[in-house]
């Protein structure tokens, strides 16, 4: 298997699960949110239009994420595989890619629904920081970095992202529980669908991912 979209809410682990899968199986990430934060850093037209709905925790809307997918899902690194990250987010996301699969001739082999509860996804947000420098994903509670608020790979001073807060995470919450969730019966009627607790280790986690994607 080498086709994966992982799925859960904002907080579930997903960024760091899917960073874990891809090192140890040389699968590449895409995640939909690091692209659309490198426009936003970028000044980009997209990056500016992404903007506003990114600070208020509301999704971008669905054409111009599935326009910037079909472009990466053609480049040639992705023949070797691909882990997808924070898309889809939507059921039209999931009709989209399931149209842009089968024009490049790239089927899904299964979906990872990570599940955690909402509590559980408040505490760990507000407590994420991440190297703005290499993108690692450390928790304050959970996994802290070894130097207090430095990167472990490189130094870099930790940086909490602007949607980490608690309002904007339970709008997150919100929008992910009306429009994302949908998406387990969707991949669920497709026989592709696999439910893996959230809690516990990130390696705990990844043993119970790998177990799945046999990887
Ligand atoms: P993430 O890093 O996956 O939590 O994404 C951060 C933010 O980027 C989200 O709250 C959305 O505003 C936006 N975003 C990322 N992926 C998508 C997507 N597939 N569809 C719509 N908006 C997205």
């Amino acid at each position: 298997m080498k086709r994966f979209i992982l799925l859960g809410a904002p907080g579930s682990g997903k960024g760091t699960q899917a960073k874990v899968l891809a090192e140890r199986t040389g699968i590449s990430h895409l995640s939909t949110g690091d692209i659309l934060r490198a426009e936003v850093s970028g000044g980009t037209d997209l990056g500016k239009e992404a903007k506003e709905y990114m600070e208020a925790g509301k999704l971008v809307p669905d054409q111009l994420i599935l326009d910037m997918v079909k472009v990466k899902l053609a480049t040639p690194e992705l023949e070797a595989g691909f882990i997808l990250d924070g898309f889809p987010r939507t059921v039209p996301q999931a009709e989209g890619l399931e149209k842009i699969a089968s024009e490049l001739n790239l089927g899904i082999d299964r979906v990872i629904n990570i599940n955690v509860q909402d509590e559980e996804i408040v505490k760990r947000l507000t407590a994420r920081r991440t190297c703005p420098q290499c993108g690692a994903i450390y928790n304050l509670v959970f996994n802290p970095p070894a130097t207090e608020n430095k990167c472990d790979k490189d130094g870099s001073e930790l940086t909490q992202r602007a949607d980490d807060s608690e309002g904007t995470i339970r709008s997150r919450l919100q929008v992910y529980h009306e429009q994302t969730q949908p998406l387990e019966d969707f991949y669920r009627a497709r026989s592709l669908l696999v439910d893996i607790p959230g809690s516990g280790s990130v390696d705990d986690i990844a043993g119970r991912i790998q177990a799945e994607v046999g990887a």
